[in-house]
């Protein structure tokens, strides 16, 4: 794929999404191509859409201007979708569906052959962010495209610390600190700060998981009624399964949350031996071959045992 500018070649209309319940990494690089197409294309329109973020990505410039609902029936010349294909990018599917041209960015392996008419796949890429930093124009950046992108990839790396990170991830990151903006507070504010409800619910998660298949799985659940007496959302549930993954011993760690009455939201996490995103795939999820997840029908028990099933599979491959 070309840069994005010359992709965008005199388009007058343009939407950019990510995908539902945004991570760091896709709040991060939809804004940063966002604010990045704001500045370069003045004529242009622009429109970012996106679920509405946890409340930590305030400190992203421009967040406010996100639309996080798609009232509207707009013909876009381009969509662009970041960090998932287009099954997962909720209500702005439409301007997908309605768009001229699309174009995919995204680092999913489970996504590898791309859902636009341009794609810009990278399974080994440390992020989105790191993708959109790539068909940028280095000079035209500037302090708040670089906060952005240095947050999305600072997320999907766990801090520069997951087997994802390259020299290449470590050179842009030193490139983007170069703009001049505070990266270790927000870092500290969109990374590991936990509001006292998020704390507890993590404890709690940690305190019923259970090991199974001699310690080298995990598990935990949260119910929907755990979640409303402790008043927390799907978001403040982040980072539950990566500390489980931390466990000595574990290989892989599973975490549910209740959607809805026998309906699960699977997050899942791995050390190496399994591939989480085959698991997830079977499933009708996603991610990539350490983080995964999916959603899945049937009573907690039914989950875990549907899941442990590929997971020892792979297990024993492993072993032999
Ligand atoms: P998390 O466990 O943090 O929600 O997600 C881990 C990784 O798997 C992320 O890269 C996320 O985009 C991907 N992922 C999570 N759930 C799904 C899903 O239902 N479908 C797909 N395709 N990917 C998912
Ligand atoms: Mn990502």
């Amino acid at each position: 794929m070309k840069k994005i500018l010359e992709e965008l070649n005199r388009t007058d209309r343009i939407a950019v999404t990510g995908h539902e319940r945004p991570d760091g990494d896709c709040v991060g690089s939809v804004m940063a191509l966002y604010l990045y197409l704001k500045k370069m294309l003045p004529e242009a329109v622009v429109d970012a859409y996106l679920e509405k973020p946890s409340l930590v990505f305030d400190c992203i410039d421009g967040i406010e201007e996100l639309k996080t609902d798609c009232p509207e029936d707009i013909c876009y010349d381009v969509c662009i979708v970041i960090d998932t294909s287009a099954d997962r990018i909720g209500a702005a599917k439409k301007y997908f569906d309605t768009a001229r041209k699309t174009i995919n960015i995204d680092h999913h392996i489970t996504n590898a052959d791309g859902c636009g008419t341009v794609n810009y796949i990278k399974p080994d890429a440390s992020s989105a962010s790191e993708l959109v930093y790539e068909l940028l124009e280095e000079k035209d950046l500037d302090a708040s495209i670089a906060k952005a992108i240095y947050i999305g990839i600072a997320h999907d790396t766990g801090v520069f610390q997951y087997s994802n990170t390259t020299p290449h991830t470590m050179e842009v990151a030193a490139k983007l600190i170069g703009y001049g903006f505070d990266f270790p507070r927000i870092i500290d504010q969109t990374f590991y700060e936990k509001t006292y409800w998020q704390t507890q619910i993590l404890g709690r998660a940690l305190l019923e998981s259970i090991r199974f298949m001699d310690g080298r799985c995990v598990v935990s659940m949260v119910d929907r009624k755990t979640m409303a007496f402790y008043q927390v959302t799907p978001q403040d549930l982040d980072g539950i399964v990566s500390q489980l993954r931390s466990i000595k011993g574990v290989e892989c760690a599973i975490f549910l949350y209740e959607l809805e009455q026998q309906t699960y939201k699977v997050s899942m996490r791995s050390n190496g031996k399994v591939d989480v995103a085959k698991v997830a795939a079977y499933f009708g999820g996603g991610g990539h071959v350490r983080a995964a997840g999916c959603t899945m029908r049937g009573t907690y028990y039914d989950c875990i045992n549907n899941l442990s099933l590929h997971i020892a599979r792979q297990l024993k491959e492993a072993k032999a």
